[in-house]
């Protein structure tokens, strides 16, 4: 499809895989070595370089986040019945692992600083749960940093186990620490959409020696110490690949310029849109964002119909008809229906509804060009 500004011929995408020439090598070395399973070198080399860039101890390569979820789930021991305070504004793969083990998700508003899980909102969730609380899973959406040092004190303080969902955020940091290391238990995700992809994948990431033994373990079927297969535990097929590990292993080298470009066209945006009624998704000054999707908020006054204004439906659907592809903000938990009967918490009536209803994210694929950053930017003020 041909658009009709600067006849740019492709599809614009939201965010699509950006490789290099070392993805080739490490698979095709994958390929040469016969090491075609779920274990190589390229699994053990990405856990070492993985946990050194963190700063923590201890990893296991997955076949998703999602799966890392799952086990983390798992090794905070939570079951039927307990009560896990989750983000609120999220996407489902950080809370269906909950319902895997059919615990009881509650969710927790977010705040405007972040668009993240609002401390004082956790604060109040884990009053009114007290001991049924087992678990807390926060993540930190488009790359921004939830207020971890808040939310892992908290956790320590009413003795429950965080989980932190840092799919979205890695080489992000908050306060100097590194994204994905707030947690007792954190996940990263190498889905084809993240900052660095393996293709799919994902990780769990721990100081906890035992526990991450115990994710190699389960995610491998539980098989028992004995020379037949015997097993005392229900196991699960979660290993990464060694060809996927090889992709991601390629993808890490890149993780710095990967945030760079992100954040040049988080800039960009910044810039380009400065005289319309929009705010770019914010984060604090304690926070290093990686920028991974840069999203829009419309000003209140400015969204909806009439002169001047627009609303994030109107310019997905026009950027939509142009081929380029724009997504609504994660649409809150507590309003899906796989959720309707769940309980939710907020502090600031509704903020997450807030942002949901004026919010966009916009095309922030590594493979556009400035020249077509510029037309999508272009295509925004239009709308108004
Ligand atoms: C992508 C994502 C996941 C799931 O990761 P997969 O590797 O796709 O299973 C979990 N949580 C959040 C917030 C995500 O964005």
């Amino acid at each position: 499809m041909k658009n009709e500004f600067n006849g740019i011929n492709r599809r614009i995408w939201l965010s699509s895989p950006f490789i290099h020439e070392e993805e080739r090598k490490y698979v095709r070395e994958a390929f040469d070595t016969n090491w075609m399973s779920t274990v190589g070198a390229n699994i053990d080399t990405l856990e070492n370089n993985v946990t050194s860039y963190l700063g923590c101890k201890y990893a296991a390569a997955l076949s998703s986040g999602t799966a890392a979820l799952h086990i983390s789930v798992l090794l905070a021991g939570i079951k039927q019945g307990d009560i896990v305070l989750c983000s609120d504004m999220t996407f489902v793969a950080s809370v269906n692992p909950v319902l895997y083990e059919k615990a009881q998700p509650v969710f927790v508003d977010s705040e405007y600083d972040t668009w993240n899980m609002d401390p004082s909102a956790l604060e109040y969730a884990l009053k009114k749960y007290g001991k049924k609380v087992k678990a807390v899973i926060a993540a930190d959406l488009y790359g921004v940093p939830a207020k971890m040092d808040e939310i892992s004190e908290l956790c320590r303080r009413y003795n429950v186990v965080l989980i932190e969902d840092a799919a979205e955020s890695l080489s992000a940091s908050y306060k100097g620490r590194k994204s994905g290391t707030f947690g007792d238990f954190n996940i990263l995700s190498f889905n084809g959409n993240k900052i660095i992809t393996g293709t799919s994948g994902g990780m769990i990431v721990s100081d906890n020696e035992n526990a991450i033994k115990e994710a190699k373990f389960l995610s491998t079927q539980a098989r028992d110490a004995a020379p037949w297969y015997q097993h005392s535990k229900v196991g699960y097929n979660y290993r990464m690949s060694n060809l996927v590990a090889g992709v991601a292993r390629g993808q890490f080298e890149h993780l710095e310029e990967h945030k760079r470009l992100k954040k040049e066209i988080w800039e960009r945006y910044k810039t380009g849109l400065q005289n319309l009624p929009i705010e770019m998704n914010p984060f604090p000054k304690e926070a290093d964002p990686n920028c991974w999707l840069s999203c829009i908020t419309i000003d209140p006054d400015a969204c909806g119909e009439g002169k001047g204004k627009s609303s994030p439906n109107k310019i997905r659907t026009t950027l939509a008809n142009l081929n380029i592809e724009s997504r609504p903000i994660w649409k809150p938990m507590h309003l899906q229906p796989l959720f309707a009967h769940s309980d939710y918490i907020t502090s600031n009536a509704g903020t997450d509804e807030d942002i949901f209803s004026r919010g966009l994210c916009l095309p922030s694929d590594l493979n556009m060009t400035e020249e077509e950053q510029n037309y999508v930017i272009e295509i925004i003020g239009s709308c108004f």
